[in-house]
């Protein structure tokens, strides 16, 4: 961007520098700012970053936007009111004056899975520019659009924990077409009720273009009652009819294989990762995919060779091939019932390590229990729990007869697991961040 159009965007004032200059590089953290970048400081709870602005100068930024006014002879300094929304307006500035279709996803459960999947399906045919891991906030997502390099498609993971939030990003992305995963519990501890999270997640169609194309999970009990407005709708599904359906599908303990019909035509598609979540996202690469023309057996090889985002159900096997997937990075009813599902899948001893899911409020015992009954109809072998609300898992599963321990603290559950692990065990480990399994994993992958 030139700093004549950064002004423009922003609304800000050129207080020194040459409106000229050019920028084609943005970042809010000096950590990584190169030789020419742009600084933009936000003000966080923690720190102001104007605190770090000679910082920046010192590592090579050549301009800044800043809310403070400052001056010098050297550098492009920008001022506006606010450093957080001028970040926003320069990235809704690169979104309108680019010629990229944006596909926006958001959801309760599985944004960056699909996110991968779809710009794997994209990239068969398209120059396109993805979110990097989870940088899907106020923050990432327009940082993310800044990245833009002439590239035909943007794919932009949108995330939120309260109203709004959807708003305001789709309002910088503009997508052409929206993708809602599905609509679970995630957050209904701010947000409230899981009619509220439906309005949230449909927020994304507030900055969808005239004639935009809202792509759904059918199966979905909340999704399944939107109609068409002024976008267009599709749906995937197994179990409901929706404009592309899956059938004859084959879950094993490594990969999925179903059929779709297309003009009439039967295809056979394999997702190299387990589980029925990943044929909903396979389904709606898909059909993202077919609604940017591209051949459908192109669709079929960008989901089969689509590659997973660390930490998202990573299979990691130890010295004395025990399999574990890692499932430490987040939980909420959704994602846990999906990797049940993938652990009973496995014909070896299965294990589930389940600590709480964190930000439930009010509903944390009732969404605990759903899970613990869910959780004691699949073919689980022992349950291991750890925290206030997975307590509740267990109590179900004990009450369904099924062997299960609850712990008060990770390393009390380690030494438990390490006595009893064989050769062999299949083990999930999955709970929120904040509950810190991820040393579970640590320890299994050091001594087991
Ligand atoms: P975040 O809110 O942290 O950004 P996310 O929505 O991006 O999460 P992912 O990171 O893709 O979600 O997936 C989180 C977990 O849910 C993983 O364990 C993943 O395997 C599982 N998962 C992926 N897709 C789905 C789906 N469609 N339904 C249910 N679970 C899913
Ligand atoms: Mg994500």
């Amino acid at each position: 961007m030139k700093i004549s159009e950064i002004v423009e965007a922003t609304g800000g004032t050129l207080l020194c520098g040459n409106l000229n200059d050019e920028v084609n590089s943005f970042s809010h953290d000096t950590r990584t700012i190169k030789q020419g970048d742009m600084y933009i400081p936000i003000i966080g709870e923690v720190f102001d970053g104007h605190q770090f602005i000679n910082q920046a100068f010192e590592k090579g930024a050549s301009s800044i936007i800043t809310s403070l006014p400052m001056s010098d002879d050297t550098h492009n300094i920008i001022l506006v009111k606010d450093t957080h929304q001028a970040l926003g307006d320069m990235a809704r500035w690169v979104r309108i004056n680019s010629h990229a279709k944006v596909i926006g996803i958001t959801g309760s459960v599985g944004k960056t899975s699909t996110k991968d999947m779809i710009y794997s399906v994209v990239s068969t045919r398209y120059k396109a520019l993805k979110t990097i891991g989870n940088y899907n906030n106020d923050i990432g997502l327009p940082q993310t659009i800044l990245r833009y390099q002439d590239e035909e498609v943007m794919v932009i993971e949108m995330g939120m924990n309260h109203l709004k939030e959807i708003d305001y990003l789709t309002h910088i992305a503009l997508p052409d077409i929206a993708v809602i995963t599905n609509v679970g519990t995630a957050h209904i501890g701010e947000v409230g009720s899981r009619e509220k999270i439906l309005e949230a997640k449909m927020e994304i169609t507030h900055g969808l273009n005239e004639n935009g194309l809202l792509i759904v999970n059918g199966d979905n009990d909340l999704l399944q009652t939107i109609k068409e407005d002024h976008f267009l709708l599709e749906t995937i599904g197994i179990d409901n009819p929706a404009s592309l359906n899956a059938y004859d599908i084959c879950l094993e303990e490594t990969r999925s294989t179903f059929m779709i019909d297309y003009h009439n035509q039967p295809y056979q598609v394999t997702v190299n990762v387990p589980g029925k979540h990943f044929v909903y996202n396979a389904l709606i690469s898909i059909q993202t995919g077919l609604a940017l023309s591209i051949d459908i057996k192109d669709c079929i090889r960008g989901v089969a060779c689509f590659e997973l985002t660390k930490n998202r159900a990573d299979m990691i096997e130890t010295a004395q091939h025990v399999r574990i997937y890692d499932g430490t990075y987040n939980a909420n009813v959704d994602s846990m019932k999906a990797s049940i599902d993938v652990l009973s899948q496995h014909k070896d001893r299965k294990i589930a390590v389940l600590g709480d899911m964190l930000e439930l409020g009010d509903y944390e015992e009732r969404l605990h229990r759903e899970v613990g009954t869910y959780l004691s109809d699949q073919n689980i072998d022992i349950t291991l729990t750890v925290g206030k609300g997975a307590y509740y898992i267990y109590d179900e599963v004990i009450k369904a007869g099924k062997k299960a321990y609850h712990f008060a603290n990770n390393k009390k559950l380690i030494d438990y697991l390490k006595n009893i692990i064989h050769p062999n065990d299949v083990v999930l480990i999955k709970g929120s961040n904040g509950m810190y399994l991820k040393e579970v994993v640590k320890s299994l992958e050091e001594n087991i």
